[in-house]
């Protein structure tokens, strides 16, 4: 029984090993020729930074998920450029697990480029240089509307006479979003809009709800219907893109990723334009850069640190999403310590920070 049994499991094995081994080189076999084949997207969250977009109010209490933000009068608010940023998110994570080579105009609540915001029109251009430059191939441009008449529904724009593959795209994009989100059509329409204008490639501008209509703002406000908005952009990519069937773009269920734990941390001391668009005087202090990464290497973002000097107050930290912690520094000198602030977690790290300005 027993060596008969061992060379039976013997044989499964190998059997199977011979099936896992086919079925991962056809894989890698596709999954390269698709890779080459699949275009670079261009993922536009509008707004940022000191231009907040349109401002929705919230029922007391919602739940976001977002950066809590309030108006004048102390009531709970919405704004654009943080829906906008969380659904363009969303639609580069689906985009990037299909192997779509993609290209954010901003990952972080700024203007395009990820500068800080000075005046529209260079925050616009910022962002049709980089999907022009790149250059992408599809440029989709993420918003929310708004409008003092009662209004609700989904447009998506193209630039006014735009050729038949743009006009493909919106068409996708408008079809899937409407399927996807169960709000009122309100069609393909053209306007002059900058970066639908200025860009090189099919390029289209999603409104994807109200936030001036109380029913869309509802919406608008929950995580999984950000999730439904940017699969069903996805979805249309896909489809425009010309590989068929996306399969179930409606889930709002966004793929559950195992959280990274922190397994390391870099210090290093800025360069001078940090420094400058810190905001930190250069005379009195420095601005350094914390990364914290996992134990892959990758950047782990969002994590809580403490930073400090022998002596020194007010080492203040800022956490980025792209795994950078801003810390700033006062130069007096001494040993700057950073470490994880979360429990059981034990990482830390050191820097000789310099005690007098060149
Ligand atoms: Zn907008």
């Amino acid at each position: 029984m027993w060596p008969r049994r061992r060379r039976a499991s013997g044989l499964d094995a190998r059997v199977r090993t011979g099936r896992t081994l086919l079925a991962a080189i056809l894989i890698a076999l596709g999954t390269a020729a698709a890779a080459s084949a699949l275009p670079v997207v261009a993922i536009d969250p509008g707004h940022g930074g000191a231009d907040s977009g349109a401002v929705g109010v919230l029922a007391p209490g919602t739940v976001t998920g977002l950066e809590p933000r309030i108006n004048a009068q102390l009531q709970p608010v919405i704004f654009e450029k943080d829906v906008n940023l969380d659904v363009a998110n969303r639609l580069n994570a689906w985009l990037m697990a299909r192997g779509f080579p993609t290209l954010m105009t901003r990952s972080t609540d700024n203007a395009g480029g990820d500068v800080p915001y000075t005046d529209v029109g260079t925050d616009l251009r910022a962002r049709t240089n980089l999907a022009n430059g790149r250059p992408a191939e599809i440029f989709v441009s993420i918003h929310q509307n708004s409008a003092d008449t009662p209004a609700s529904g989904t447009e998506t724009y193209v630039r006014i006479g735009a050729p038949a593959p743009t006009q493909a795209l919106a068409a996708a994009i408008q079809r899937s979003l409407v399927a996807c989100l169960a709000l009122t059509d309100r069609g393909v329409r053209e306007r002059s809009f900058f970066v639908v204008r200025e860009t090189t490639m099919p390029a289209v501008l999603v409104e994807g709800g109200f936030l001036s209509s109380a029913t869309d703002v509802a919406l608008l406000a929950q995580p999984d219907f950000r999730q439904k908005m940017a699969e069903a952009i996805g979805g249309a990519v896909w489809s425009y893109a010309g590989l068929g069937d996306p399969g179930p773009i409606c889930s709002g269920q966004a793929a559950a990723a195992p959280a990274p734990v922190p397994a390391a941390i870099t210090v290093a001391r800025a360069g001078r334009a940090l420094t400058m668009r810190a905001g930190i005087n250069p005379r009195r202090g420095d601005l350094w850069i914390a990364t914290v990464r996992d134990k892959a290497g990758n950047p782990v973002s969002s994590i809580p640190l403490r930073a400090r000097l022998p002596n020194g107050k007010g080492v203040s930290v800022t956490s980025r999403p792209d795994g950078k912690a801003l810390i700033a520094v006062p130069r007096r000198g001494g040993t700057l310590a950073v470490a994880v602030d979360m429990p059981g977690i034990k990482v830390s790290a050191s820097a000789k920070v310099p005690g007098r300005v060149a």
